[in-house]
């Protein structure tokens, strides 16, 4: 969209205010510049040149851009896109990002991964037993199994289940032995040039491997390699699916059998699988198959698409952390069980980092713990 599109859709603004309750940032600091008007008003500003503070740059950049406010705005504004691209023109203009985010950057353009992980230690997860006979890119499958940095390094059980689960139903796969980032972090914080140096470097590997389906475990991955690889390189032609995707079609064609857990769940639908991803099947599916496995499963809106944010997305908790903890607790108080499930590593991690930071007893887990703990009962 151009500036001036920009700024009609922002003067077509009614201050009606709507958006400030959906919004968990501006809900959790009530500071009007961290929330979704607000923030349009930044936005304003830098799309008529015009030099913002120091706290307003901070307003931009605690957005997780979960984009809850843009189903919110009776106007239909794009908020959250707005946001979005207010924050690459001052990356364009050497105003932007933050400290965080050069320093985190740096790190995945030297180390292969957003969470300053040792490139070395990148396979942990992978179990003993499948270590001997994993031949990775020799093997001769048009199917990668990708994991991102944060199943690989933080979450290690979202990796390890996913593989495994695969294996059992004899699914035709491989995986990479250096595989590299996917580049979401660094387009989120507004480095688009840099980003975009990533997705063609990682488009040239998946060419020059064969790669013709792509499936992931973590909903960053999802969004990025599904929306936006394709939105700045149309010859990007990859099928991209969620494991849950893969998993469910495994369920139906009896490759893989559930069996009962009897408990009670809470699943969170990740904002990268459902609302901004926009696609049905990935609100339906998880909750069937947790059902299948014998779990009730409580949800935090009956409306999936307006399941509240993690509080992780976008970087944010290297911006601001209180933020983040802030709206785990409030998230956590809305939320009957000790179990809180969700498709995305990023949210399990943050949902662990809330639970420590704010000493409650919630168990945050990986929607395929729960299916490969159904499967091997
Ligand atoms: S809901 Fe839409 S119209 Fe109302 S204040 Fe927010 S952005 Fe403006
Ligand atoms: S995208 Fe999410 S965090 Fe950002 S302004 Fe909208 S509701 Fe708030």
């Amino acid at each position: 969209m151009n500036e001036n599109v920009l700024l009609e859709e922002i003067q077509s603004c009614l201050d009606c205010k709507t958006c400030l309750d959906y919004c968990d940032t501006y809900k959790v600091t009530m500071d009007e510049l961290k929330s979704p008007n607000g923030r349009l008003k930044i936005a304003e500003k830098v799309f008529n040149n015009q030099e913002i503070t120091d706290e307003e740059r901070i307003g931009l950049y605690t957005c997780t851009l979960c984009a809850l406010c843009d189903i919110a705005c009776p106007q239909e504004i794009k908020i959250s896109e707005i946001i979005y691209a207010s924050k690459v023109k001052l990356v364009e203009e050497n105003k932007a990002p933050l400290e965080i985010h050069n320093k985190i950057i740096k790190g995945i353009i030297e180390k292969d991964n957003s969470v300053g992980g040792n490139p070395n230690e990148r396979l942990n997860w992978l179990p003993e037993n499948y270590k001997t006979n994993e031949l990775f890119e020799k093997k001769d499958s048009d199917t990668l199994l990708y994991f991102g940095c944060m199943s690989s390094f933080r979450v290690k059980e979202s990796a390890t289940h996913p593989y495994e689960i695969l294996k059992l139903a004899g699914y035709d796969f491989k995986i990479l032995e250096k595989e590299p980032c996917c580049g979401e972090y660094v387009y989120s914080a507004g480095n688009v040039k840099v980003a975009k140096d990533i997705f063609k470097e990682n488009i040239q590997l998946f060419k020059r491997l064969g790669i013709k389906n792509l499936i992931v475990t973590c909903g960053g991955c999802l969004y990025a390699f599904d929306k936006i690889y394709r939105k700045y390189f149309e010859d990007f032609n990859i099928n991209v699916r969620h494991i849950i995707d893969v998993i469910y079609e495994l369920e139906k064609s009896s490759k893989i059998k559930l069996k009962p857990l009897n408990r009670t769940i809470t699943y969170h639908d990740p904002c990268r699988v459902g609302r901004k991803y926009k696609n049905g099947p990935l609100y339906s599916e998880p909750r069937e198959l947790l059902e299948k496995c014998g779990l009730k499963v409580k949800v935090l809106s009956a409306n999936p698409e307006e399941t509240p944010c993690c509080g992780s997305g976008s970087g944010i908790r290297g911006v601001d952390s209180s933020i983040c903890i802030k709206i785990g607790k409030e998230l956590f108080n809305q939320i009957e069980t000790t179990d809180i499930v969700s498709a995305c590593p990023l949210c399990v991690f943050n949902f662990r980092y809330v639970n420590y930071k704010n000493q409650m007893d919630k168990e945050s887990r990986y929607i395929t713990d729960y299916i490969f703990e159904s499967i091997k009962k």
